[in-house]
């Protein structure tokens, strides 16, 4: 896994996507040094493959947050500090795919790898769900009752957030096949099926237990706690349970549910 002419070939990618990330102000400071280890673990532990796999997911993430910017700004609270993300963010999608890449790595048992990919997918499906989701001509439906809500209420879901996550599902499982992890079209499948399990359990968080702001100044419902440096109003859910802790959570238990199938089957 580890020859010399390779890890040069990850060394030169690696700093040129980091000046591309600080640059296009996709990640701040701390969450560029953060995805830099990041990085390092996941090339040490899978290999270009499984490092090509998460630059795909941190592509795609940019490619549609900075999609229509503007629109979703209007509708909803887009993504604080015009979209850029901290280490926080890096940690809450990456602790997953950090944890299943190393116990591949450590166990060289398959299902791990599915769970490595699985979790890419999840946080993959995740971003597009909520940055494609805030573009529908449709108000959402939350997922518990599916009483229409306002656009920013997290746990609300549309169809077109739904299919976004779920063609964001099937690229990052299928191009697995592509970037050199020859895994058979069975155990990918499962993988789907594991990955939209913990994109639902990211809404289903959403919808119950995670923190829900409202912005006085915006008169807009938002996940974030705090606004034009301002503290907003918590009107459900626990302070404690953010985006970040749902969007870990949700990483986790979607690739344990794809381990757990195979196991099964
Ligand atoms: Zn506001």
């Amino acid at each position: 896994m580890l020859d010399n002419s390779q890890y040069l070939i990850f060394t030169l990618l690696i700093i040129i996507a980091s000046i591309i990330v600080l640059k296009l102000k996709i990640l701040d400071f701390k969450g560029t040094i953060s995805s830099i280890f990041m990085g390092n673990l996941i090339y040490l532990v899978t290999g270009i493959g499984g490092f090509i796999l998460v630059i795909e997911f941190f592509i795609i993430g940019f490619i549609c947050t900075k999609f229509r910017f503007n629109q979703k700004r209007r509708k909803g609270i887009a993504q604080e500090k015009d979209g850029i993300r901290s280490w926080q963010n890096v940690i809450a999608n990456g602790f997953a795919f950090s944890l299943f890449g190393t116990i591949f790595y450590l166990t060289n048992n398959e299902i791990f790898l599915i769970g490595f990919i699985s979790s890419i997918a999840i946080a993959t499906g995740d971003t597009l769900a909520t940055e494609i989701g805030l573009l529908s001509s449709k108000k959402p439906r939350l997922i518990t009752n599916f009483k229409q809500v306002e656009t920013g209420r997290s746990g609300g879901i549309t169809i077109l957030g739904s299919l976004a996550s779920i063609i964001g599902i099937i690229i990052i499982i299928l191009s697995s096949s592509i970037n050199g992890f020859s895994i058979n079209i069975d155990l990918l499948s499962i993988a789907i099926i594991g990955s939209f399990c913990g994109i639902l359990i990211d809404s289903i968080l959403g919808a119950t237990v995670q923190a829900q702001y409202f912005c006085d100044k915006c008169e807009k419902f938002t996940e974030l706690a705090s606004h034009h440096e301002q503290q907003n109003k918590l009107i459900k859910g626990r302070a404690f349970i953010d985006n970040n802790i749902v969007n870990l959570f949700s990483t986790l238990t979607g690739s344990l549910i794809s381990i757990l199938l195979i196991v099964i089957f």
